[in-house]
């Protein structure tokens, strides 16, 4: 055991890791998952309130996907999607068309989700240069986004810490401004703080809308910035503006889709559709490595032509795996058989019930929720407070990774009441040991 733990930091280069903080944090190595909890190879347990990094919708090693892999496993593994096509990447595009009544009819697939949003960036582009408008080329995002961390994607992720050492790669897009709701002034609720950002996004789109090729947006939570929430006006705002504009939307639903949020893509909350929407992490399950940008009718036509030129010559050697996709419908499936948009109201509402200790806690400001993302900040000055309290709640059984000094819950749907009422006392007890 602890010759893995050595072993892995010898041969290992963590993510999002400063290596040498494990000289005083040591890794955890995890020998199985079940349901919620993970156990290390000392048969100690730890619940995933994070789902690991956001991905894992219903749990570690769930019969059903775990079934339908283990089929599909056996009749083909993986084939190359150009020129060929199978059975499972069919019938997820199908599925995730009909998710959008239709609207977003293209699925394009990659592995992650920066490849996905990479993809979106390039198809708008060229989309527009197609049309004989290759000045529209630039893109626009908000403070504070994130949309990944390969060099296209930071062009359009506003967090110094991920962007600035690789600043001289990155052709930086413009930021607006974030219509979180921590913003309001004084006798302002979530809505005001939308539509002023709006306004300041149109006086943005009236200077420079002839270079503009995209808005991309996460859709009511801005989640790696700090969990920012926001109201939905903000997305039917900026959906009349972009058609005003001729510019195009971009939803990354990366972290928000599949559920998260209370539907099953986030942007169904303001009733709108995006003209490019992004889905990785849950959709596969936690499973394996899927990303995919749905669109439109209309981008899809503006590239068919006999010139191969105006096609979109994008590829990755795994694009469609056919057991990534089986992981995706065995994913969907679970949403139709166990209703799983109206179980997650209910869960809502028990996150709420185990968050109500803390959200009378001296420390905590800023308690807020959309759908089964619960999130509050932390007033403290301890210094190293997130890798601090991330240590304590390991103590406790918890995987937590606050960012900064956001807290925040984001589980598998799968998770019980009881378990909740765990999660509340353990955040609680390893606060108070952090402060
Ligand atoms: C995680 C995330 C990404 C990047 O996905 P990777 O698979 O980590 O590359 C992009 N956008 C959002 C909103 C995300 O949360």
């Amino acid at each position: 055991m602890t010759d893995l733990l050595a072993r892995s930091l010898a041969a290992v280069w963590h993510p999002c890791t400063q290596m040498k903080q494990h000289e005083s944090t040591p890794l955890i190595a995890i020998a199985r998952g079940d349901g919620p909890w993970l156990y290390d190879t000392n048969g100690r347990r730890y619940l995933d309130a994070v789902s690991s990094w956001w991905v894992n919708l219903f749990g570690h090693c769930h019969p059903h996907i775990n079934r339908r892999l283990r089929e599909q496993l056996e009749k083909l593994e993986h084939v190359m999607l150009a020129g060929f096509t199978h059975e499972p990447v069919v019938t997820l595009s199908e599925k995730l068309s009909a998710l959008t009544s239709g609207v977003l009819g293209h699925a394009f697939y990659a592995s992650d989700g920066a490849s996905a949003t990479e993809i979106a960036l390039k198809m708008s582009l060229h989309y527009w240069r197609n049309l004989g408008r290759a000045d529209k080329n630039r893109f626009v995002c908000l403070e504070g986004s994130y949309h990944g961390e390969t060099v296209g994607a930071l062009a359009v992720t506003d967090i110094a810490l991920f962007r600035d050492a690789y600043a001289p790669l990155v052709r930086v897009a413009d930021t607006v401004p974030s219509p979180d709701w921590r913003r309001a002034a004084d006798g302002e609720d979530a809505v005001d703080v939308a539509r002023r950002a709006a306004n300041a996004l149109e006086a943005w789109l009236e200077t420079h809308h002839a270079q503009t090729a995209a808005l991309i947006v996460e859709p009511l939570v801005q989640c790696a910035t700090g969990m920012a929430m926001y109201d939905a006006e903000y997305l039917r705002l900026a959906r009349a503006l972009c058609d005003r504009y001729e510019v195009h939307l971009i939803a990354d639903e990366i972290a928000v889709g599949c559920g998260r949020t209370g539907n099953f893509f986030a942007c169904e909350q303001a009733g709108i559709w995006p003209d490019f929407l992004c889905l990785s992490k849950g959709i596969s399950g936690g499973y394996l490595p899927l990303s995919l940008v749905l669109s439109r009718e209309a981008i899809y036509q503006a590239f068919y032509a006999d010139e191969t030129s105006r096609g979109f010559l994008h590829s990755h050697s795994y694009t469609g795996n056919p057991l990534a996709c089986t992981a995706a419908l065995a994913t969907l499936e679970l949403f139709e058989q166990d209703q799983v948009i109206a179980a997650n109201r209910e869960l809502a509402g028990w996150l709420a019930e185990a968050a109500q200790p803390l959200a009378a806690h001296h420390n905590v400001r800023h308690m807020r929720q959309t759908g089964t993302i619960l999130a509050f900040d932390v007033d403290t000055v301890a210094p190293d407070f997130s890798r601090r309290f991330a240590q304590a709640a390991i103590g406790q059984g918890l995987l937590l990774r606050p960012i900064g000094a956001t807290i925040y819950w984001m589980p598998p749907y799968i998770v019980d009441r009881a378990t909740l009422a765990l999660l509340g006392e353990g955040t609680l007890a390893a606060l108070n040991a952090s402060l």
